[in-house]
């Protein structure tokens, strides 16, 4: 693919960015959950495939602009975690409802988390990982304290998705 994407001047204070934290570092997922492409269309937020960047950010969400970069050369299973957890940014986060940093990080991955599960997809040893990079001891009680706005951005992606796997479990 050609072409030319306009270039950003990236202010942190406005980005939520998935940069891999320095401490017990999750490897990169593998593998294909066959998610990613009617996850995508099903995202309310625009979403933008886009080269690595030096700064090892996986994804980030603009809430300037209201979308979504993922880098582009990922393994798919890998991509459609990083969605959902840009996705959770836009639902959970914006320039006005701002939980501190780690905080953001940790609502939005145990949301891919919770998300995934409900899709058949296992994320556990990369997003505990991620979790406990962000919050360290402090994880379980920022989990307790954030877990309805967990259950409720989770809720509200698999509503918007609404895969057949999902009603056929609902009907149970
Ligand atoms: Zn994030």
């Amino acid at each position: 693919m050609f072409g030319f994407r306009p270039v950003y001047i990236f202010d942190v204070a406005q980005t939520d960015g998935e940069p891999i934290p320095a401490v017990d570092s999750p490897a990169v997922m593998n593998g294909h959950t066959g998610w990613y492409e009617s996850l995508r269309e099903a995202c309310p937020f625009p979403i933008c495939e886009v080269p690595a960047g030096e700064d090892g950010v996986l994804g980030s969400f603009s809430h300037r602009t209201r979308s979504i970069e993922i880098v582009e050369r990922l393994p798919e299973a890998q991509k459609t975690k990083v969605l959902i957890h840009e996705w959770a940014h836009g639902l959970l986060h914006s320039l006005t409802d701002r939980p501190d940093r780690e905080t953001r990080e940790l609502e939005a991955e145990s949301t891919a988390f919770v998300v995934a599960s409900a899709l058949g997809f296992d994320t556990a040893d990369y997003s505990f990982g991620y979790i406990v990079g962000w919050r360290g001891e402090e994880a379980v009680k920022t989990l307790k304290a954030c877990g309805t706005r967990i259950q409720r951005a989770a809720d509200a992606i698999l509503i918007a998705f609404r895969p057949e796997q999902v009603i056929a479990k609902e009907a149970v």
